[in-house]
């Protein structure tokens, strides 16, 4: 590939989890040299000069790219979870899927009132996942500075649904 971009190392994988879904997948993002370091560079991007005290990964995924853009940026990492997943006092957020609900988690002392937060995940769709994440960083005193995902589904409308919050959102591809 000349000149690849990061959109160029996602598979695409039809009918996953559930018959029409086209499940776009990371792992093969992840698993290039190139390509993952391409996205963690330009995740960090917007960042450059701008103080951040924590980085927020979003369960699953956001763990691995939070991890690597905390580790660039000489920040501390805090996962949010899925409910039951962390072993210590945790606050919850509940929010709504396309069937039913789902609990996102954070260690209701793992960030300090005050603290800068960058929020990362690999996708976002509805933006329900990262609206709950922002809750609950909301809720232990955090501030919130943006949300960074390597890809966006415009037509699900959460880059729209978090920007009318006056949520920044950084995005490095998108899919229909
Ligand atoms: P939302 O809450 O914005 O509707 O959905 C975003 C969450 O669902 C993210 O945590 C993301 O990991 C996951 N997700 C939904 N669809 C996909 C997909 O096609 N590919 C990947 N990699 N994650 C997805």
């Amino acid at each position: 590939m000349n000149n690849p971009n990061v959109r160029d190392y996602i598979r695409t994988i039809a009918d996953f989890p559930h018959e029409g879904i086209m499940f776009r997948d990371v792992t093969t993002l992840f698993a290039d040299a190139r390509g993952f370091r391409m996205a963690i560079d330009q995740l960090l991007h917007p960042y450059a000069g701008v103080r951040i005290d924590k980085v927020v990964g979003l369960e699953a995924r956001g763990f691995i790219l939070g991890g690597a853009v905390a580790h660039q940026m000489s920040t501390g990492f805090v996962p949010v979870r899925k409910k039951g997943k962390l072993p210590g006092p945790v606050i919850s957020e509940a929010y709504q899927l396309e069937y039913g609900e789902a609990v996102m988690e954070i260690h209701d002392d793992a960030l300090k009132a005050g603290e800068r937060v960058l929020i990362v995940d690999d996708l976002l769709a509805t933006g329900g996942t990262a609206e709950a994440g922002i809750a609950l960083c909301r809720r232990l005193g955090a501030e919130v500075i943006g949300c960074a995902f390597v890809i966006d589904l415009p037509e699900l409308g959460g880059r729209a649904r978090l920007e009318a919050m006056g949520m920044p959102v950084h995005t490095l591809c998108a899919f229909d």
